[in-house]
């Protein structure tokens, strides 16, 4: 939790707009020790969008693992790029554009500072998102260094954006894809992770979090057996970095890629950190301005990192909204948010076991999940599952959440998925239960 700061406070005054939302940091800590509903109404204060109604209920939202809503802070982060200082970055003598670019790269700052990266070590770069992170290196470095009998390896319960890229990478060079098994319920044991990963793996990508089940797979098991053989490490963050603290130094990972969309920040923007020695080993992914250091008619050589993977005109004020994002979350404490989300996953899993028709997918322990709750309502679909909550003004997810593979394995085409962030409440899970037996008692 970052300290208060104090009226008169230099770095205080160059962001005002985290005034509001510091002066009640310190109760939203004691909110979500308590998990109570108090405190959290001054967190859900900086929330515009839970202000609205759905269907003439309070909106309920529990789909964070598709987006998450967006802070006051983040849109005023936003609006002030656009408003008064919307100059293009890195080219302008003007003052405008010099302060534009120390606002680009304030947001690098920032999230190197989320996710405690050191510069000397590795760097941010920004994406679209997730999926171009990912593109990025499977391209940028797979299609060079990969050969016939090299080895890919990934789990079946990856996201969609983490398996297909690799899949194309693998056809593109003759390497082979390799799946780490899962347990009847989708979890990955330790003998698993040895059978799998071997002399020929030269990169292991998984997820730190599941986006279907919030399982979080033994990273740090899966990242030495990897180390064992030489091979890189890619985490897909997208689920894990906008809930937990992490340290990519301490895990040791060579890429950790996540989107801001999903952590308070805007859609189309995202992070590829990637240890500088990766890094020099990838090719750009995008080609043309702001990538080159010369260009002459016979040919041209690329800038320094991080410019050389930012071709083009960034996404400027979605950079510095993903900045914003990442100081909001920083200031509310990572800790505090993953403390809060178990807490709520374990009321959800109790408020759960009282309805004998809700089956829970995934055979983890609460200590091994995230606040994501998938479930099917037996004898009901899905879709209707989502579409009756919805008349209740509940948000939630139906379908395959772009892991069919998950699907396969658990044989169905599809959950319910609840997924929670920082703002939820137990009162909130109180609601969705009694609407699901609402739904039970019209429908079964
Ligand atoms: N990986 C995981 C685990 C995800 O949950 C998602 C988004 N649902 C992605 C990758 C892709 O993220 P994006 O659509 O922001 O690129």
């Amino acid at each position: 939790m970052a300290a208060s700061p104090v009226a008169g406070d230099a770095s205080f005054q160059e962001r005002p707009h985290s005034e509001a939302l510091l002066s009640f940091a310190h109760h939203f800590q004691y909110a979500y020790l308590m998990t109570g509903t108090t405190d959290i109404t001054q967190v859900r204060s900086q929330f515009p969008v839970l202000t609205r109604t759905m269907r003439g209920h309070d909106l309920v939202y529990f789909d964070n693992g598709a987006t998450s809503l967006k802070p006051a802070t983040v849109v005023d982060a936003i609006t002030e790029y656009y408003q008064e200082y919307s100059a293009n970055i890195h080219r302008g003598v003007y003052e405008m554009s010099g302060y534009a670019t120390g606002q680009y790269d304030a947001a690098r700052e920032s999230l190197r500072a989320l996710i405690k990266a050191d510069p000397a070590v590795g760097e941010v770069i920004f994406t679209r998102g997730t999926t171009e992170s990912v593109n990025m290196v499977a391209f940028g470095w797979g299609r060079r260094h990969l050969t016939p009998g090299d080895e890919i390896v990934l789990t079946p319960l990856e996201h969609h954006s983490n398996m297909v890229p690799w899949q194309q990478v693998a056809a593109a060079t003759g390497a082979t894809v390799r799946y780490i098994p899962l347990t009847p319920g989708g979890s990955i044991t330790p003998e698993a992770v040895r059978a799998t990963i071997g002399s020929r793996t030269r990169i292991v990508a998984v997820s730190a979090m599941s986006n279907v089940t919030g399982y979080m797979p033994p990273v740090d098991l899966i990242t030495a057996a990897a180390r064992e053989v030489d091979a890189k490490v890619l985490l897909d963050g997208a689920q894990y970095a906008s809930h937990h603290a992490v340290d990519v130094g301490a895990l040791d990972c060579d890429a950790l890629v996540f989107s801001g969309h999903k952590m308070c920040g805007p859609t189309g923007i995202g992070v590829l950190y990637a240890k500088r020695s990766l890094l020099e080993e990838m090719d750009p992914f995008l080609y043309g301005g702001d990538m080159i250091e010369r260009v002459s008619l016979e040919g041209s050589t690329w800038a320094r990192i991080p410019e050389k993977f930012e071709a083009g005109t960034p996404n400027i004020a979605g950079a510095i909204g993903m900045g914003r994002a990442a100081q909001f979350l920083m200031d509310l404490g990572l800790d505090a948010i993953a403390d809060h989300e178990r807490e709520l996953y374990r009321y959800m899993s109790d408020r759960m076991a009282e309805l004998d028709y809700v089956e829970q997918f995934g055979d983890a322990p609460p200590e091994e999940r995230g606040g994501i709750f998938s479930f099917a309502m037996r004898g009901v679909h899905p879709h209707d599952v989502g579409s009756l909550l919805d008349q209740q003004g509940i948000a939630v997810r139906t379908g395959f959440h772009c892991a069919q593979p998950l699907m396969d394995h658990f044989g169905v085409t599809g959950t319910v998925r609840a997924s929670f962030y920082l703002y939820n409440t137990r009162d909130e899970i109180d609601r969705f239960a009694t609407a699901l037996e609402r739904i039970h008692s019209i429908l079964a």
